[in-house]
Formats: structure tokens, C-alpha cells, sequence
């Protein structure tokens, strides 16, 4: 099967070769960015093709513009798949991506100026969640709970001290850098004490909860929001879920026309392709691998003397903390980049570098399970990233790691049914 950049290798050579680029950038290197992954080639092609020619602003049945019987069927599949995936009565699946998503529910369930409550960004929150920089610190009134020091988990005696305080009108649940298990039965309580609706952002682990393996917001929140590209291994994209007919026509009406115009009908369509996908058994054994991955290198970095925040991982990711070494998260994210290993650098709790610095490095599994690696090649993976932070200056010796990176990654073919 070509590539299906292919097309372009003649008509446009440049943006061919910056394709090609990143595609040998890919397989040549180990990904380890905590909210990537490799989604199908099924689910690529999904996106590459005439749906996305097409403008349907509305909902299935209900739209804009003619001709829309044919995307009206794909997006009403996409539904009826996503709400089956994760046992939700409703579902809206154009939010453009996870922020769009937010945006969509925020913007309904609150105005402007009402308070809401999230994690702090520094402490693993994000960016949407009431970030001054974002749409959400500048519209609302944001708060936010932070980890427990010393355990660095989220205390919910804390979180229900602060909502009382506080009184949200939403009251967030969910992370982009946390790697424990969330209470959602808890967070609703908390959140019916003091009259808030609660919101999950599940965009990290949506894989995981999909596969049984994080206990489920669904049955709690008010509304899940998620990415569909991170644990769920589909297109970038997001999509909200709610139980409650009583919000649908608002949470519909957020999305379209309160923050977003034509639904992209193509990604929608790889939308449907990926829940599908989610929910085959395959899809269970796969989220199996990314959480043992994720337990496995925690234990060999330990072993090598990290250490983690939270002192390990119940998911698909780890936080390394440096805080009480020499090395910062920017020099460790750029000495691992140097050997075809990519990470992100991340505040940790109680960071005392700044925030373009950090002593933190972020570290998920879901690509390179993807990839086919296996707990025991996350052993190489703990050496390698413990010689880069013993020779974080040493260019030569990285240079040298590089190769046995790269030759080692070349073993796991990524998209194998492509050829040139
Ligand atoms: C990644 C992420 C998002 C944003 O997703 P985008 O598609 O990048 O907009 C929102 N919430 C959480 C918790 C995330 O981790």
C-alpha cells in the first residue's frame, strides 16, 4: 500500500519531503510524549478524503446546508459508537479538539465571571481549566486544588475544603500530568454539596476508561469531555458525553454555534473508525500493555535512582522529579532529544525552577506500545534515559546513544503495510 502522501512527491516536493521528514523522525526515534500516539492507518486514511469537503454547521437531521445525508450517516455513527464505547446516553463528536470541547461545555454551564475550581496547572491541571493565559482564567474566575505535599496525590478532604469555600459553578476533574487513579464518585459528591456541576476532563486516560482500567466518569459527571488522540489512539479531535436529555440541547448549542463553525465531517469519520477499534477485545489487551509499560519503567527508573512524583504510576504515565539533582527538566528533555528520545519537560509539585525550565520530565507508554515494545524493552528504555542524564553535556557520548536508539526503534516498523 502507498503511502497516502504519495500523491504529492511530484506536485508539491516540498511539503512531500517535510512529510517524509517527520515520518522518518517517527520511526526513527522513541516517543515518549505522555498525550501522543500512533493512530491506525485506517484512521488516517479516514481523514484524507472527500467528507472533508463537505459543510454541515448543525446536528444529523437538523442542518445548515443541503446534501448533508451522507455525513448526517457518519456522524450519527460516530454516536451511536461513542456512547456504546463508554455507556453514555448522549454524545457530541465535533468539537474540533479537547480545548474546543471545554470551551463548548464551559460556555454553557457557566457565565462570565462565575467561579470555577480545576487542578493547578503546575501541579498537573490544564491549561483549560482556568489558566490565566487561557479562555478559561480570562472569562471566569478561576481556582484551583493542588497535590498533597509530601504524597503529591490529589486530597480530597482538600478539594471539598476548597469547594466549599469556593462555591464553583463547575467543579473540574481531570489532568494532563497526574498518574494516579481519580475518585470521580467522590468529586461528584463534593460537587452536589455545594451545588456545582461536574465536568471531567478525561482527555489523558479516555483509553484506559474505555478498556476498563480507570474507573469510569461517566455514571458521575454531569459532563466527560475528551481528546480522542492521546490513550484513544484516534484522530486529533475531541467530543463531549453527558446522561442528562436536560443539557443536551445546550451542550449541543455550545458547540454549534457557540464556539465552533462547520464540523470537521472527515475526522468525525476517523472518529467512528477509532471507537470502533476501541471496542474490539484488541483494544483492551493494547491498554493492558500501555498501563504494565508504564509500571514497568516506573520500577526501572526507581531502580536506577529517580525519583517519581507520587513515587510511581497507577496509568499510562510517570513523572520524573529532579528536583534535588543538578540536572533540570529542559536539560534532560533536550539531552534525550539528542538521542532520538522525545520527551516533555513539566513542573513538578512545589517546582523551584521556572516554568520554561522545570524539574520535571513527563513519560508515557501509549506510543511506543503502539510501536510493539514490551515490558522488557523498558528496560533499555530506564538505561538509556539514565545515560543521558549522567552525560547531559557529553554531545559526543549522546551522539553515540543515538545510534543504538535509533537502530533499536527500526526494529518495531511503524505502519509496516505502507510502502514507497
Ligand atoms: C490534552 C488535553 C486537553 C486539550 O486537548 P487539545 O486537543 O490539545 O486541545 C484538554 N484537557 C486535558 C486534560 C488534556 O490533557
Amino acid at each position: 500500500m502507498q503511502k497516502p502522501w504519495e500523491i504529492l512527491q511530484n506536485k508539491d516536493p516540498q511539503v512531500y519531503q517535510l512529510i517524509e521528514a517527520e515520518f522518518k523522525r517517527q520511526q526513527d526515534g522513541l516517543e515518549l510524549i505522555a498525550s501522543e500516539n500512533f493512530a491506525s492507518a485506517e484512521v488516517i486514511a479516514s481523514m484524507g478524503n472527500v467528507l472533508a469537503n463537505k459543510y454541515a454547521e448543525g446536528l444529523p437531521g437538523k442542518r445548515y446546508y443541503g446534501g448533508c445525508e451522507v455525513v448526517d450517516a457518519v456522524e450519527t455513527l460516530a454516536i451511536e459508537r461513542l456512547t456504546r464505547l463508554f455507556g453514555a446516553k448522549f454524545a457530541n463528536v465535533q468539537p474540533h479538539s479537547g480545548a474546543q470541547a471545554n470551551a463548548a461545555v464551559f460556555l454553557v454551564l457557566a457565565k462570565p465571571g462565575d467561579r470555577i475550581l480545576g487542578l493547578d496547572l503546575a501541579h498537573g491541571g490544564h491549561l483549560t481549566h482556568g489558566a490565566k493565559v487561557n479562555f478559561s482564567g480570562v472569562i471566569y474566575e478561576s481556582h484551583f486544588y493542588q497535590l498533597e505535599a509530601g504524597s503529591d496525590l490529589i486530597d480530597m478532604n482538600q478539594v471539598r475544603e476548597h469547594a466549599h469555600r469556593v462555591k464553583p459553578k463547575i467543579l473540574i476533574a481531570g489532568a494532563s500530568a497526574y498518574s494516579r487513579t481519580l475518585d470521580f464518585a467522590e468529586f461528584r459528591r463534593i460537587a452536589d454539596e455545594v451545588g456545582a456541576y461536574l465536568v471531567v476532563d478525561m482527555a489523558h486516560i479516555a483509553g484506559l476508561v474505555a478498556a476498563g482500567l480507570h474507573p469510569s466518569p461517566v455514571p458521575h459527571a454531569h459532563v466527560v469531555t475528551t481528546t480522542t488522540h492521546k490513550t484513544l489512539r484516534g484522530p486529533r479531535g475531541g467530543v463531549i458525553l453527558w446522561n442528562d436529555e436536560s443539557l443536551s440541547k445546550e451542550i449541543n448549542k455550545g458547540v454549534f454555534p457557540g464556539t465552533q463553525g462547520g464540523p470537521l465531517e472527515h475526522v468525525i469519520a476517523a472518529k467512528a473508525v477509532c471507537f470502533q477499534e476501541a471496542l474490539q477485545p484488541s483494544f483492551k489487551d493494547y491498554q493492558l500493555d500501555v498501563v504494565r509499560n508504564a509500571n514497568t519503567l516506573a520500577n526501572a527508573l526507581i531502580e536506577r535512582g529517580f525519583k517519581l512524583v507520587s513515587g510511581g504510576t497507577d496509568n499510562h504515565l510517570l513523572l520524573i522529579n529532579l528536583s534535588d539533582t543538578p540536572v533540570s527538566g529542559k536539560q534532560l528533555e533536550e539531552a534525550l532529544g539528542k538521542i532520538a528520545i522525545t520527551v516533555n519537560k513539566n513542573t513538578v509539585p512545589g517546582e523551584k525552577r521556572s516554568p520554561f525550565v522545570t524539574s520535571g520530565i513527563r513519560i508515557g507508554t501509549p506510543a511506543v506500545t503502539t510501536r510493539g515494545l514490551r515490558q522488557a524493552d523498558m528496560e533499555h528504555i530506564a538505561n538509556w534515559v539514565k545515560q543521558a542524564f549522567d552525560h547531559v553535556a557529553d554531545d559526543a557520548y549522546l551522539a553515540k546513544l543515538k545510534g543504538e536508539v535509533e537502530s533499536f526503534a527500526r526494529r518495531f516498523p511503524l505502519y509496516p503495510n505502507w510502502t514507497s
